[in-house]
């Protein structure tokens, strides 16, 4: 599982939807809302079917529907992405609004709403980290920020001698410090950088051996408080990711604009 995925096609922008907060949770416009699992046109059961099985009508969003549900899949961290790409293309195709031209308002209207929450959808669920936050957030586990300041305990010498490094250069740089002395400070920062983005990538491979406990807990139908025990484990592993992720962007920045 590739928790660094969206930082290596991303490596400059802060588009990793680690930092970014994921699309809003999936609430379907109050007007074509129903609860029923009934199509509206025959009385077939749907399920999460969006289209009736029976009489092939489009059927509004869903209550409470949230991603995994849209594409019909269990709430779990590991995904087939190859299979949920498809599904995504299939999905975009059979809901665009094109094909709804000389339907009823509101058909047409449950068309866009589900190409929307489709699109949302897809972007958080291919993403693996996205997907994480996502799960934690449907059970309002989510809790970033709370811990967002505290430097991790395992790292907190590290922290406190980068922000030394960090106030050094700039202290050099305005009082105009010799290029040497600007060149070893620069220096530290960098091989600090790879120290932190180590980090990063041991807390993704951590993140990951969680995410598949979770997955096994879900198979083995663990009990409520297991999962809270592993959501809260997740939680805790992308509270730590986030601060260094945001140590490594400062120290770039630093070297970046600093000259
Ligand atoms: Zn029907």
């Amino acid at each position: 599982m590739g928790f660094g995925a969206c930082k290596a096609e991303t490596p400059q922008t802060e588009v990793c939807a680690t930092e970014t907060l994921f699309p809003k949770i999936m609430s379907a416009p109050s007007t074509t809302v129903t609860a029923s699992a009934n199509c509206w046109n025959c009385s077939t059961a749907t399920g999460d079917a969006h289209f009736c099985p029976s009489c092939g009508k489009i059927q509004p969003p869903r209550r409470g529907a949230d991603y995994f549900a849209f594409f019909g899949l269990p709430r779990k961290l590991t995904v087939d992405l190859a299979a949920l790409e498809q599904r995504f293309h299939s999905l975009s195709w059979k809901l665009h609004p094109d094909h709804f031209v000389r339907a009823s308002e509101s058909e047409r209207q449950s068309s866009l709403d589900l190409s929307s929450q489709l699109n949302d959808a897809y972007r958080t669920l291919r993403d693996p980290l996205a997907r994480v936050e996502y799960l934690l957030s449907l059970s309002g586990m989510r809790k970033e920020g709370q811990k967002k300041q505290q430097a991790p305990p395992e790292l907190l010498e590290e922290v406190f001698e980068l922000n030394e490094s960090l106030d050094e250069l700039r202290d050099a740089r305005s009082s105009s410090g010799s290029e040497a002395q600007m060149q070893a400070l620069r220096a530290k920062l960098e091989a600090a950088q790879h120290k932190f983005e180590s980090s990063l990538a041991d807390v993704d491979k951590e993140l990951a051996r969680v995410a598949s406990d979770w997955d096994a807990a879900l198979d083995a139908a663990a009990h409520e408080a297991a999962r809270k025990n592993l959501m809260e484990r997740m939680n805790e592993v992308l509270n730590r990711r986030s601060y260094i992720r945001n140590l490594v962007n400062g120290v770039r920045q630093e070297l970046v604009t600093g000259d």
